[in-house]
């Protein structure tokens, strides 16, 4: 079946009569266990919760592999870089991807003599970025960046010196791309972003191909204890059904925006992998299903960046990103990124995109000259 009728249906039981279609979340801290506990049952809600099972069943299919739940995207990312990281090990990471990977990094530099490398996949040669790497961490597109790399040509390098492949799922979803199908052995995501997409909640996972990768990412788990509350895992699932619908919706409203700011006097320049003559535009369109709600472009200083996003009366200024809300913010404010003073990362929601046009002609039009 097509990802837009898997994503509605993804880790719902089979029908029983008098049954809800997605059961509501389950509470517990212990259940009741008498006698010899079976293998892997522990009886207790740091290890077990059938609201979370039903949320891994869906990612996993939606991923085709063995999903994880955590109670962050960074709480996922951690997990799967103490499991596949080790003391000295060679770690191989995006230098435009999410800036906490790069700080995390640092760390295990610090504290595990782990050797870290930071590459531009973007426009590097892919067997010289990977060089005697034992994991690589990839992200595509880059969150703030939208730099994207060919993940399929990057896999098989990495593949090629028997490393671990990593990829961070989180600015396009299973749905816009299917990273484990691109040869990822571990795809990792913020679920808090555009899969949940109505920013009311934090959460992350990531999925293995391998059940014996997934069983040490579940280990890691129960000792770090990082878990997602069932109420957040019931949310999330609930989110899921509607996925597919408002990407569709979004990334539309994106291209539609991208298409009007690029031809605009104000913006020095626009990225949106969607845009036919976007630098990312040919390999996104081989592995991406969707381009997405996110898009990026600089206005000439951040007292024009300023003056746009207060001047717009729908783009509501936040970080983060993917909700049915348009959000954007001047990203230099947070410094650490690669990006310039008046750059706006935009992210585009669910509204009529006609709307949000207007919106921006009048915001652009009332930064001062
Ligand atoms: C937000 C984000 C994360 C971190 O996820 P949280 O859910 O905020 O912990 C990781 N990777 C990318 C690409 C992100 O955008």
């Amino acid at each position: 079946m097509r990802i837009g009728t898997r994503v509605v249906r993804a880790g719902l039981p089979p029908a029983r009569d008098g049954k809800p279609l997605l059961p509501g979340p389950v509470f517990a801290a212990t259940y009741h266990l008498r006698g010899d506990p079976p293998a892997g049952d522990s009886g207790y809600g740091r290890t077990h919760n059938p609201t979370w099972l039903a949320l891994e069943a869906a990612l996993g299919e939606l991923d085709g592999g063995y999903s994880v739940v955590y109670s962050s995207g960074m709480a996922a990312i951690s997990a799967a870089m103490r499991t596949f990281v080790k003391p000295k090990s060679r770690l191989v990471i995006p230098a435009d991807g999410y800036y906490r990977v790069r700080e995390l990094s640092a760390r295990l530099a610090d504290e595990m003599g782990v050797d870290v490398r930071r590459v531009r996949f973007a426009t590097e040669d892919a067997a010289e970025a990977v060089r005697g790497a034992d994991v690589v961490w990839l992200e595509s597109p880059t969150n703030p960046r939208l730099d994207v790399c060919d993940i399929a040509a990057a896999a098989e390098a990495a593949h090629d010196v028997g490393a671990v492949v990593v990829v961070d799922n989180t600015t396009p979803t299973a749905v816009g791309q299917d990273a484990l199908g691109l040869g990822a052995d571990i795809v990792v995501a913020s679920d808090t972003k555009a899969l949940i997409g109505h920013s009311d909640l934090v959460l992350g996972h990531a999925t293995a191909r391998d059940e014996g990768h997934a069983a040490r990412l579940r280990g890691e788990r129960d000792l770090h204890g990082a878990i997602a509350g069932p109420q957040e895992a019931w949310l999330a699932h609930r989110s899921l059904a509607t996925l597919e619908l408002r990407l569709q919706r979004q990334s539309a409203n994106a291209l539609a925006i991208a298409t009007y700011l690029a031809q605009a006097p104000q913006p020095t320049r626009v990225r949106y992998p969607g845009l036919p003559h976007d630098p990312a535009h040919q390999i996104a369109s081989r592995q991406m299903r969707l381009f997405g709600p996110v898009l990026g472009f600089a206005l000439p200083s951040r007292r024009a960046a300023e003056a746009f996003l207060a001047a717009s009366a729908l783009i509501i200024e936040a970080t983060s990103f993917g909700g049915v809300h348009t959000t954007a913010e001047r990203r230099a404010r947070w410094g650490g990124d690669d990006v310039e003073a008046g750059f706006i990362r935009l992210s585009v929601g669910c509204e009529d995109s006609e709307d949000l046009i207007d919106d921006i002609v009048a915001a652009l039009a009332a930064i001062p000259t």
